[in-house]
């Protein structure tokens, strides 16, 4: 069993438009085959025509039971009808898991004005991404998107589930302090590629994560994700086999964890 935590349906290259139903069939085709069982789509901060907002990816993915919708948020333009709207969805049980943008977006993750966020979170129990570390363009401002500041949000939201996502690549010791500091936090290290590992890149990011686990213990905290359609799921899933743990500690990070964290019924699969 595995479970891709962090996959997006974003038109990358901005020059040709696909259409949703499209997107949807790539991923779907690409976990086939890796003999990925399931995914969850993260919606963007931004809605255009390359980036579909929740409500089209919610109807659209409805009937597809390997998918799950992370409904992205934005901090500069969220609304009082988004929040709304994100409510009905979670309250129908028609979205897994939130996620916010900094660094992308120039905001720190303690901001106070995200607080009504952080207990819709809470009050659905389900688990708050972020986007954290490098960002895919050079218009993004890394100071806002450093691990190290989600400590602040974990400690004053004990009950809100966090995920750090990209294990905050390149500041993975940062990382590796706020999980193992905090039960509250996990993170997935999707996203560190694009394509697929180099030979001496894949050595050293083994390297980075063996130390993690050695500092954090025991990989409760550790979720797989890709990122695709950013990096390889096939190169992703052969990163894995590089790990030096113990079977059981690789199903922890491939699926267990995160059907625990984002209540995903695995016998439905
Ligand atoms: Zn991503």
């Amino acid at each position: 069993m595995v479970i891709d935590v962090h996959t997006h349906i974003n038109n990358y290259h901005e020059d040709r438009v696909v259409s949703l139903e499209d997107c949807l069939n790539q991923l779907t085709d690409s976990m086939g085959e890796s003999n990925i069982d399931y995914a969850l789509v993260l919606t963007s901060y931004k809605v255009n025509e390359h980036r579909p907002g929740i409500k089209k990816v919610v109807e659209a993915t409805r009937d597809r039971k390997n998918l799950g919708v992370v409904a992205g948020i934005s901090y500069l333009n969220y609304k009082q009808s988004d929040l709304r709207e994100l409510s009905d969805y979670l309250e129908d049980g028609l979205i897994k898991g939130l996620k916010l943008y900094p660094g992308y977006e120039p905001f720190y993750p303690y901001d106070n004005r995200l607080k009504v966020i952080y207990d819709l979170a809470v009050e659905y129990d389900v688990p708050m991404m972020f986007h954290s570390g490098d960002t895919f363009t050079s218009s993004g401002r890394v100071r806002f998107s450093q691990p190290i500041h989600i400590d602040d949000v974990a400690v004053d939201n004990p009950d809100m589930k966090i995920v750090i996502c990209h294990v905050g690549n390149p500041w993975i010791k940062d990382c590796m302090e706020v999980v193992y500091k905090n039960k509250n936090v996990y993170t997935d290290f999707s996203g560190l590629v694009l394509g697929d590992f180099t030979e001496k890149f894949e050595k050293y990011m083994k390297n980075e994560l063996e130390e993690m686990i050695l500092y954090a213990g025991e990989p409760k905290y550790l979720l797989f994700g890709t990122d695709w359609p950013i990096s390889s799921m096939k190169s992703y899933l052969n990163f894995m086999k590089q790990l030096d743990l113990p079977d059981e500690k690789k199903e922890l990070i491939l699926w267990k964890n995160a059907a625990e964290l984002f209540k995903i019924d695995v016998s439905q699969l």
